[in-house]
């Protein structure tokens, strides 16, 4: 049993005060479902004293050149650097990921995300093009609100916060509501370093209530969302009313192109585990795994012999790869879109609807093979550990079915002849595309095609996301 965080406090103009509401939200562990914290049920006052911060600093913190913003952004990495086991284990009891890969994933690439915002800060001319007569400048988009969903709490946070910040924008952000401790270990960080007051802010909350004051605030020039399609639409429509700049990162039903020219076996032994990752509850999972008709059998064996390496179990455990799902709400989720798969058709070949652990949110690793394009698991993103295998009849095929979906998140293709897995790339409507297992790269741009979003997020193009284009005619 840990001790309860009292985290009931929002943080506003530089200081740590109540919320203007008594109501409060309670945060549980998903391995133990035991209670580690309470936050705050902010309220559309206190996204109005946020914004109002967040304004009044805006003028100072743009004023200041890029080198000296760096400076906090690289004192704030530099202290989560030094805590980077205590924040692992806060995100770990607060998410579930399991402690070996919370410390590199959940950490590590925040961090390296936050130092490449500093770098940017430091580097990027602000001032770089002329056209004709005319000098064009970037300058900051203003007070930023921000809205982050659970799967990698601190990332998705320090994507908009960080780059933001560079910019010379202020921030107001509204972490999940599910798993949202380690954002106040960070607004912790920021307090600590001096950030000017104002120029982060931070309001708990719910979504329809402290979301969408955000995205309808007068005062606020931009909202970045992260999270769902379906409240990623809402808060677009609620930005339209102050024609708000708006960013939106959303769902995915990714599909990894085996082409029949790969090497099976390590194409699908990678395939697996980029499905699996964080038990599923990835934006940009590759969920469905497109092979040649006659070698469905075989992936599928390959496949869950691959599963059997993804134990599932507590997350203080080295012995753990998966964790458990985020709450009870996606456990049902997910096990009823195993269930849909199993009476729709498919074949589960490994079913992880069951897994004898006595207390969380746990699924195991499922695989289905045989599953067709009109299958609710092939067409809805299910954010949990299971994979869909799907038979193609030649590359064009393939090309149709892993564009035949709303989503454009991501994708991969594998090929034993580069030059093809490059052609068949360009042709995935999708904004992120590995090619035969190419690693993530933290500096890409991230961001979707069609219903996955609008905007990119990290590295230039991420920060480039929060400045206004001026054009000085001379
Ligand atoms: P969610 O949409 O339920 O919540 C995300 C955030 O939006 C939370 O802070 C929530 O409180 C807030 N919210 C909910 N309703 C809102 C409303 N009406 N107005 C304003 N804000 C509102 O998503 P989630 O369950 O937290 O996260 C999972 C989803 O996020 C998945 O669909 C996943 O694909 C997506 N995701 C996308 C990316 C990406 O970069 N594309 C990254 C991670 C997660």
């Amino acid at each position: 049993m840990t001790d309860i965080l009292d985290r009931t406090k929002i943080y506003v103009d530089g200081a740590w005060i109540e919320s203007t509401g008594s109501g409060r939200i309670d945060v549980l562990n998903p391995a133990t479902e035991e209670l580690i914290g309470t936050v705050a049920e902010g309220t559309v006052e206190d996204v109005d004293a946020a914004a109002k911060a967040a304004r009044k600093a805006f003028p100072a913190w743009s004023a200041l050149s890029g080198g000296e913003r760096a400076e906090y952004l690289s004192k704030a990495a530099a202290i989560i650097a030094e805590r980077t086991d205590d924040l692992a284990a806060l995100v770990s009891q607060d998410m579930g990921m399991p402690i070996g890969f919370a410390k590199p994933v959940q950490i590590g690439m925040p961090l390296a995300n936050l130092n490449a915002f500093a770098e940017l800060a430091r580097t990027y001319d602000f001032d770089a093009h002329e056209v004709g007569n005319s000098l064009i400048v970037r300058e900051p988009a203003g007070v930023v609100g921000a809205i982050t969903p659970w799967n990698f709490p601190l990332h998705q946070v320090v994507l908009k916060v960080g780059g933001a910040l560079a910019a010379g924008c202020t921030v107001v952000l509204k972490p999940t509501e599910v798993a949202p401790l380690i954002t106040y270990a960070l607004a912790d960080i920021f307090d600590e370093i001096g950030l000017p007051a104002g120029v982060f802010n931070l309001v708990s909350g719910y979504g329809p209530v402290v979301g969408e004051a955000i995205a309808g605030h007068p005062e606020v020039d931009m909202v970045s969302f992260t999270g769902s399609t379906r409240a990623g639409k809402r808060v677009a429509i609620v930005a339209a009313d102050t024609i708000k700049k708006v960013s939106l990162e959303l769902g995915g039903k990714s599909a990894n192109v085996i082409l029949d020219d790969a090497d099976l076996e390590k194409a699908v032994t990678d395939g697996v585990a980029k499905c699996f990752i964080n038990s599923g509850q990835t934006c940009s999972a590759l969920t469905r795994m497109l092979v040649p008709a006659e070698k469905v059998d075989e992936a599928a064996a390959i496949a869950a012999a691959v599963a059997a390496h993804f134990p599932v179990g507590d997350p203080t455990q080295p012995t753990s790869v998966l964790g458990p799902l985020v709450n009870a709400n996606q456990l049902g989720r997910v096990r009823g879109y195993i269930e849909k798969g199993v009476s729709e058709g498919a074949t589960a070949v490994v079913d992880g609807r069951e897994t004898g652990l006595a207390s969380g949110y746990f699924v195991g690793p499922t695989v289905f093979a045989n599953v067709t394009e009109d299958m609710t698991i092939a067409r809805e993103e299910i954010f949990g550990p299971v994979l869909s295998i799907m038979g193609y009849k030649d590359e064009a095929d393939a090309v149709r079915i892993a564009n035949g979906t709303e989503y454009g998140l991501a994708g991969g293709v594998w090929s034993g002849d580069p030059d093809r897995a490059d052609r068949v790339a360009r042709q995935l409507r999708a904004g992120q595309v590995e090619v035969n297992g190419g690693a993530f790269n933290t500096n890409a741009p991230f961001g979707g095609y069609k219903q996955s979003g609008v905007g990119r997020e990290a590295g230039t193009f991420g920060l480039e996301e929060f400045l206004e284009i001026k054009a000085i005619q001379r």
